[in-house]
């Protein structure tokens, strides 16, 4: 589900990709009433913040589902340095709802006329939870220099037909996405195993510099 909050009048500006931390105060959720998520939106889409995140059975994300259009959250932020170099070429690495920040920076690259490289590879468990996809793809038809890859690691779970790739983002095909471009910067955003997996993969057998490297770890779940 996605969140719109209003900014209008609260002064409120965010670098593409920050985050916010969302507070529902008196939600009694033995973990907390507040989250932290990136943005999906970009700082070009003014008058409001966006948030999307999965529906679990906590009480804060029961709580968050039931909000009506009018009601109010706490928003602290903008939060975090994971920010967008558009001066590089990027390779973006989404681990299912890590997609979120890198939905943000491609929509920011493409609203200021950015016309580098950008690549993302986007792996999710069924094709339903490739979220964003039908605007990802609108991307890639307008911008030549953009390209987005999916995979599916457990279609068999879905009962969605699906023909494209199956299996975890691997070394061979970051490398075939990456190909061509001049010392890009590779972008990881997902749960901690996919993010350290990633990470090994591209400092070890790939040799990318850590410092070529930037990630977002959606701890929690
Ligand atoms: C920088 C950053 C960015 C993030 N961006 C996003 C984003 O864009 N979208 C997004 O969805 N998430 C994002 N997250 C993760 C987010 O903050 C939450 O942790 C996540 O959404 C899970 O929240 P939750 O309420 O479903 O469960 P959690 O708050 O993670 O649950 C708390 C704990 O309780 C356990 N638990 C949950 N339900 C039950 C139950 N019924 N019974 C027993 N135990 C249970 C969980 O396993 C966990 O250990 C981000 C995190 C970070 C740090």
């Amino acid at each position: 589900m996605s969140f719109d909050f209003s900014t209008e009048g609260t002064g409120f500006r965010y670098r593409s990709q920050q985050a916010v931390r969302v507070g529902l105060p008196g939600v009694p959720d033995p973990w907390g009433a507040a989250r932290t998520f990136s943005m999906s939106s970009s700082p070009t889409e003014t008058g409001h913040l966006t948030v999307t995140c999965r529906i679990s059975d906590t009480p804060f994300k029961q709580a968050l589902s039931h909000l009506r259009p009018g009601e109010t959250a706490q928003v602290i932020g903008p939060l975090g340095e994971f920010l967008l170099d558009l001066t590089r070429p990027s390779v973006f690495l989404a681990g299912g709802i890590g997609v979120t920040p890198f939905r943000g920076m491609m929509r920011y690259a493409s609203d200021t006329g950015d016309a580098g490289e950008r690549r993302l590879l986007y792996s999710a468990r069924v094709p339903e939870d490739l979220v964003f996809r039908d605007e990802l793809d609108v991307f890639v038809r307008t911008h030549p220099t953009y390209r987005v890859g999916y995979t599916v690691t457990r279609p068999g779970e879905s009962s969605r037909p699906w023909e494209g790739r199956v299996g975890r983002i691997d070394e061979e095909w970051i490398r075939e996405i990456a190909k061509g471009l001049h010392r890009p910067k590779y972008y990881i955003a997902g749960l901690p195993e996919m993010v350290e997996e990633i990470v090994g993969r591209l400092t070890g057998p790939m040799g990318i510099l850590s410092e070529d490297i930037d990630y977002e770890v959606f701890r929690g779940f």
